[in-house]
């Protein structure tokens, strides 16, 4: 059997550059307790290996005791959690993405006059509630075209199109040609979709078509994990979504010549390494 890992497989620059911060303030934190708020990443391996740290997890700024660290995620955090976190005695170390920092910063901009956003994300998910958050004017979230057509829009309103970062690319410019083609709509497209999640989609896309079951490993939470599995299946290769090495069936996969494997941007390389194990004992 032939095992073929994808070269996006693992960490993006976002995710590894918040856990490398993270890294450097508990080596640097003297004693001083460090809090989460909300989990750094999307993946339970590596928050449960952070809370061995001892760092803790919060869901809510007031829970952040008075001269503590706080950092804040890759996925950011909305404009009010922010302001409450700043007017409060914590010293916070702001992980955000710098590429979803940029996607804040420009719907920001663009929804500052009378513009209604339209965002392409997931409701509940903690990067939407943030990017929402700098709406000037409302916002509509959707995850699907559908979702969209129902949505009304107004002749002579202006709407500000976005996406959250690890959306689908080719989902997103068929939803901008539809707007665009409609000469009553006075949209301005923000490209706020993430090349790591585009290059990540692409290859898992290719290596899908060269073999004959793939393997996608990320928190089951993870936004981006469940999209690249999304990607492999409609490309019509058989799949498994897995966590850990210990959710794989490894005997239905005997009968297999060739797997190809893919993780999420939140997936840890010990976790891939172990799967890559795992499969190349058959
Ligand atoms: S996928 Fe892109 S936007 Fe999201 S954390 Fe990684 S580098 Fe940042």
């Amino acid at each position: 059997m032939d095992v073929v890992l994808a070269e996006t497989a693992g960490f993006c620059m976002g995710v590894d550059l918040a856990l490398t911060r993270l890294d450097q303030l508990i080596a640097d934190a003297d004693g001083r307790p460090i809090f989460i708020l909300g989990p750094i990443i999307h993946n339970p391996q590596v928050l449960k290996h952070y809370a061995e740290l001892g760092v803790v997890m919060v869901d809510a700024p007031e829970k952040v005791p008075g001269g503590a660290y706080v950092v804040i995620r890759a996925h950011g955090i909305t404009r009010q959690v922010e302001e409450e976190l700043k007017a409060r005695d914590v010293h916070i170390k702001d992980a955000t993405c710098p590429r979803v920092k940029k996607a804040q910063l420009l719907i920001a901009r663009h929804t500052g006059d009378d513009s209604v956003l339209l965002l392409y994300g997931e409701a509940d998910h903690p990067e939407v509630a943030g990017l929402v958050s700098y709406a000037g004017n409302g916002y509509f979230v959707f995850d699907t075209s559908e979702e969209l057509e129902q949505y009304e829009l107004v002749k002579g309103k202006k709407y500000v199109l976005a996406a959250q970062t690890t959306q689908d690319r080719v989902l997103f410019d068929q939803i901008v040609e539809r707007l665009s083609s409609d000469k009553d709509v006075d949209v301005t497209v923000l490209r706020t979709i993430c090349d790591a999640t585009k290059l990540r989609q692409a290859e898992a896309k290719t290596l899908a078509a060269e073999v004959d079951f793939m393997v996608v490993i990320g928190g089951y939470n993870s936004g981006n994990t469940r999209r690249l599995a999304q990607v492999v299946s409609d490309a019509g290769t058989p799949c498994k979504h897995v966590e850990t090495l210990a959710e794989l069936p490894l005997n239905e996969l005997v009968g297999y010549s060739r797997i190809g494997v893919t993780a999420g941007a939140s997936t840890p390389r010990m976790l891939i390494d172990e799967v890559l194990d795992g499969l190349e004992s058959l």
